[in-house]
């Protein structure tokens, strides 16, 4: 039994992170707490002993699973569905497939069909789509409703900006 006790003691100070050298008389005070609560409720220690290692297989299965899985296909961090500044990695990935399209756009000169048929207007109309919802997703994840709204006054006056250019009414930096 005493050995059973100071079994179930060390695993319960490893679950906890404590080591169990340290724990002195709380240790003891705790096994015998166990003991009593084991004699009172007519439990065997010995299935306490059990039950203790099938959760420490369990927590131990589960952080192998978690190691496994962020060795096989990373943490995941900046993607849709993390906690780490979610939908950055999309963002960067519409942004990508809007500039080659704007790089297509360039190479033919400015003409709308490209090789292989593709009509670059109407892609460049679907990726600018897709750069918006990714823009949008990123700052409802990531910035409170204020800081929402400080981006969209940024942008409006941005916008106002680049007319004014394009009217010729503003010099150019
Ligand atoms: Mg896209």
């Amino acid at each position: 039994m005493e050995e059973d006790i100071e079994y179930f003691t060390k695993k319960v100070a490893a679950a906890l992170g404590v080591n169990p050298l340290r724990l002195g008389a709380a240790q003891r005070d705790f096994s015998d707490r166990v003991r009593e609560a084991c004699a009172d409720n007519g439990v065997d220690f010995r299935r306490v002993r059990v039950a203790t290692e099938t959760v420490e297989t369990l927590l131990q299965t589960r952080d192998q699973l978690h190691r496994a899985r962020a060795q096989s296909s990373g943490s995941g961090d900046f993607s849709i569905g993390s906690q780490v500044w979610p939908g950055a990695a999309k963002l960067i990935e519409e942004m990508a497939e809007l500039q080659q399209l704007l790089a297509k756009l360039i190479a033919t000169a400015g003409k709308t069909k490209y090789w292989g048929g593709v009509d670059l207007k109407e892609r460049v109309k679907e990726e600018m789509a897709d750069v918006e919802a990714a823009m949008m997703f990123f700052a409802r994840q990531n910035f409170s409703a204020e800081d929402e709204e400080c981006i969209k006054k940024r942008a409006e006056l941005k916008g106002d900006l680049y007319e004014k250019w394009h009217a010729g009414q503003d010099p150019l930096p």
